[in-house]
């Protein structure tokens, strides 16, 4: 691919628009950078290309499209975005940055999607691929953008990229020789316009997969049975519910990996440290892609022992007079409030809202009867949950997240849980969900 002289608009200038904006101005292409932010906020990375040559800082506003050959939109920008739905009525073709890494790529891909589990499966993956001797590279939509991979030397046996159904939205080419599909549930209905479209979106990273490539899928997820009419990979399955004649399953307290011409491997479920049944199912699928990277069962149990979770995602925040608090901030859709939900025996206090995603809070009836003793309401989504969960359930709402917890802590008894799954995102109050979760664990602390 031949950038030279040619006008490349980047849309987002965080770090991984300013990555791309910085390989394709080495690679000799006119880059015009765009934000809905002012330039001032755009942070200290960008002074490293600002004064650049090649580099033009345009207006938010489609003006920036004229001339251009191509639009990089940064994973943020969600399909709707005004200036990507201008360039397609302009035939400028839109491209997201993991696609244009692909074309740059020489290290097999690992492709982890999914409405939840992405990034703790991610996670676990490159552990246990490291652990097992291979040099690999983690990153994507989590931590290294693989724009700035492609920038070095690319020595790495694998790369395990976790992707989000925006980036899914503009590729074209991109081939991951194993694609992780983990569930698909309710999620960015507001940005895809509909959950079949949501849907459509996260098949697309199997579209250019061959016989040659592994397609992991969810035999639990009933969106998954169409999915995998679809698929033209060799379609491998784990299972949460049912044994299974091939591929990955619960048998008798153990993970059982159970594939032609191998001898079965059982892996028991005491050396997962995580809690809940959604942690197996991330477990079984990272197992599963191990398994085709020829890692053995002996480097996969040390992983897997080695690994405690991620922060925020159900995670033990405390206890005070016997009543203990989990930080669940990254469950930002409903669906992650289920799990979170399903993992606890005890009473539950469940808070939740923020900023609402149009989430269906309508389907979290059942399970709150059954789990939950009190839900506290906060955020600016607090009346429309309460409308959608209804009067038997009883509810507090609060404006603010800490009047939340201050009220759940005084609704609480010894032995109660109380557990801060919002199912909403925390851009009402917060920057993201790692500080609602840290402010979370701050007040827990004063209580
Ligand atoms: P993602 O990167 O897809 O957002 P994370 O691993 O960061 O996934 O977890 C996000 C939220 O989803 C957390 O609340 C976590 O407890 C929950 N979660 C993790 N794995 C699963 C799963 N397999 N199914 C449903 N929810 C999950």
């Amino acid at each position: 691919m031949d950038f030279t002289g040619k006008k490349i608009v980047i849309i987002g200038m965080g770090k991984t628009g300013i990555a791309a904006a910085r390989f394709l101005g080495k690679q000799g292409a006119r880059v015009a950078v765009t934000d809905e932010k002012p330039v001032d906020q755009w942070g200290s990375e960008f002074e490293q290309i600002a004064k650049k040559k090649w580099l033009e800082i345009g207006d938010y506003n489609a003006r920036i499209l004229k001339g251009a050959s191509m639009v990089v939109p940064s994973p943020g920008v969600p399909p709707g975005n005004d200036l990507l739905v201008e360039a397609q009525k302009k035939n400028i073709s839109v491209i997201s940055e993991i696609e244009l890494a692909y074309w740059f790529l020489k290290v097999p891909v690992i492709a982890v999607t999914g409405t939840n589990g992405k990034t703790t499966t991610t996670t676990l993956l490159g552990e246990i691929l490291k652990c097992s001797g291979k040099k690999t590279f983690v990153g994507g939509n989590i931590g290294t953008p693989l724009i700035e991979y492609v920038e070095g030397l690319q020595k790495d046996d694998f790369i395990v990229a976790e992707i989000s159904s925006f980036q899914l939205q503009w590729i074209e080419k991109i081939r991951p020789f194993i694609a992780v599909l983990l569930n698909i549930t309710c999620d960015h209905i507001n940005y895809h316009g509909s959950f079949a479209e949501y849907r459509r979106i996260k098949t697309r990273v199997f579209a250019n997969q061959t016989k040659a490539d592994f397609a992991i899928l969810n035999a639990a997820d009933p969106e998954q049975e169409e999915i995998a009419k679809t698929i033209h990979a060799q379609i491998v399955k784990f299972s949460s519910k049912s044994m299974l004649q091939k591929g990955i399953f619960i048998k008798n307290n153990n993970i059982v990996l159970r594939m032609p011409g191998v001898n079965e491997e059982q892996y028991p479920l005491s050396i997962i440290n995580l809690p809940g049944l959604h942690n197996v199912e991330n477990v079984m699928a990272a197992i599963m892609a191990a398994h085709f990277c020829g890692c053995s069962q002996e480097n996969i149990i040390a992983a897997v022992a080695a690994f405690r979770g991620l922060s925020h995602r159900i995670e033990f925040a405390g206890e005070k007079n016997s009543i203990k608090f989990y930080d669940d901030s990254k469950g930002t859709n409903v669906g992650s409030v289920v799990r979170a939900l399903e993992t606890f025996a005890k009473p539950v206090i469940l808070l939740l809202g923020g900023r609402d995603k149009d989430g269906d809070f309508e389907t979290l009836k059942p399970l709150l009867a059954a789990k939950a003793k009190k839900v506290i309401l906060f955020g600016e989504a607090r009346d429309r949950i309460a409308s959608l969960i209804g009067k038997d359930m009883p509810t507090l709402k609060k404006a603010k997240l800490r009047e939340a917890i201050e009220s759940a802590y005084k609704n609480a008894q010894p032995g109660d849980i109380i557990l801060l799954s919002p199912g909403c995102a925390s851009f009402d109050e917060f920057a993201n969900y790692k500080e609602r979760g840290n402010f979370f664990k701050d007040v827990v602390g004063n209580l």
